[in-house]
């Protein structure tokens, strides 16, 4: 892909968006980047890109600015639906994302994983592993790193590792890994996609462009994800928590087993007590993880090592603190109803669900078994809170808190030894915070207030 002399638009200032605007000017492109958000907003990145050579368009998209361009790069954050995008691709202008920019330029092998849960913890487990098994390996997308950013270290030798969400799919054309991992797919982003069958479809898109020598690793528990196979060419490879498969990983009498194919035999890679993170969601993802290491040719003592000394990514049912025998856990990453779902499930009974935030158009109802069987109370936070209570009356006791700070005081006072107060919100955090690592942190400094108080009320 020539640069020189294009020119070029960035969409969304983000960090992949300046990261990719970067990577632009410096292979010679004439780059212009057009923010919705005002010129104070963007303050802090506006006088590197001017100092770069890089125009700056803050406040708004202007049709003209868009109509001038060779090619236009979206950041992830931005819709496909925006008028002036719309526009300029009826026109036929090519509109990609930074994932398919860098993806053009990125050396060696691609492991990439997507999915409506656990992207971020299968990658960090994938990365490891492949590390361990003494691979020069980068890691990088959705899970913080642009993909633009690993280019200059990528070299043929290499196994880039990377998160891939619904978004950056949606905008790839001949993103094309080595080997692709759909986890899950379940409702999520409707408000963005529409249907749950457009969502689908943008997921799949991870294999859009593989041939038959590429793998890809689907779950078979997991109906949507399952029904992929059917328009894929790759080799296709399964993981599995509840029945043995033909090829692929699954969950047997304690312990992941793995068949490359057919006519080999199972090998045994290590005990399911080996993994150090809690929930069956968390064996779903060793499982997607090491089947895709193997694949990749990792070694089953070094998928083992690997994951008996990972530690679980902070936001993703993180232990927080243990305070008068009762255990908070921060999920503050559960941003859907599945993810929140999985995270009650990790827990046999007595759960204090902090549940809400910014709705994303959830059902919520879907919670109901599992909040019965296991939880003893929710309590209500952000602009969600009505929705989520009247989806959810009847079921189980709740408590409209409005903020988290008296979620979590409220929680922790009814909280008796041996329960659970946990932040697993269902929702996006954009309502009251910056993001969902906010919220977390948030929560973690208010447990740590808690402890305090306890401390000072035991003395
Ligand atoms: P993502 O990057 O896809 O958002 P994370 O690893 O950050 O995935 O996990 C997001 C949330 O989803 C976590 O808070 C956790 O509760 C839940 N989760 C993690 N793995 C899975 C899974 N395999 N299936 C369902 N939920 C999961």
């Amino acid at each position: 892909m020539e640069l020189k002399g294009k020119k070029v638009l960035v969409v969304g200032l983000g960090k992949s968006g300046l990261a990719a605007a970067l990577f632009l000017r410096r292979r010679g492109a004439q780059v212009t980047v057009s923010d919705v958000r005002s010129a104070e907003a963007l303050a802090k990145d506006i006088p590197a890109l001017l100092e770069e050579g890089i125009m700056v368009e803050a406040g708004g998209h202007g049709l003209l600015t868009f109509r001038r361009q060779d090619l236009i790069v979206v950041s992830p954050g931005v819709p496909l639906e925006t008028p002036e995008l719309a526009q300029v691709r009826a026109f036929g202008l090519p509109v990609i994302g930074e994932l398919e920019l860098a993806s053009r330029f990125l050396k060696g092998k691609v492991l990439a994983i997507t999915g409506s849960n656990g992207k971020t913890t299968t990658t960090a487990l994938a990365g490891a592993i492949l590390e361990q098994a003494g691979f020069r390996t980068l890691v990088g997308g959705n899970i913080g790193v642009p993909v633009i950013s690993l280019i200059d270290e990528s070299a043929d030798e290499t196994w880039s590792v990377l998160e891939v969400s619904s978004f950056q799919l949606e905008t790839t054309e001949k993103f094309h890994p080595d080997i692709a991992v759909i986890l899950n797919i379940t409702p999520d982003h409707l408000d963005r996609h529409g249907s749950f069958e457009n969502y689908a479809l943008a997921k799949e898109r991870i294999f859009a462009a593989q041939d038959h020598d590429d793998h890809v690793v689907l779950n078979a528990d997991n109906v949507r994800a399952a029904a992929a196979a059917a328009r894929s060419v790759a080799k296709v490879h399964w993981f599995s928590l509840e029945h043995p498969v033909r090829e692929g990983a699954w969950a047997e009498d304690g312990f992941i087993r793995f068949r490359l194919s057919r006519d080999l035999p199972a090998e045994t890679v290590m005990p399911i007590s080996g993994i150090p993170l809690k929930g069956e969601h968390n064996v779903e993802n060793a499982l997607a993880a090491a089947c895709a290491a193997r694949l990749a040719g990792a070694s089953p003592e070094a998928i083992r090592s690997a994951i008996e000394k990972f530690h679980a990514v902070e936001h993703r049912l993180e232990f927080v603190a243990t305070i008068n025998g009762v255990e908070f856990y921060n999920d503050s990453k559960a941003t859907n109803v599945d993810a929140t779902a999985r995270a009650l499930a990790a827990f046999p009974s007595g759960v204090h669900l902090i549940l809400g935030g910014k709705d994303k158009n959830s059902d919520y109802t879907v919670l109901s078994g599992l909040l019965r069987a296991r939880a003893r109370a929710i309590y209500t936070i952000g602009s969600a809170a009505a929705k989520i209570e009247s989806h959810l009356r009847g079921v189980v006791s709740i408590h409209s808190c409005e903020t988290l700070e008296k979620a979590v005081n409220a929680a922790a006072a009814a909280a008796h030894p041996g329960e659970v107060v946990l932040l697993a919100p269902a929702c996006s955090s954009f309502d009251q915070f910056e993001n969902y690592e906010h919220r977390g942190r948030v929560f973690k400094e208010l447990v740590e207030e808690w402890r305090g108080w306890k401390v000072w009320q035991n003395a």
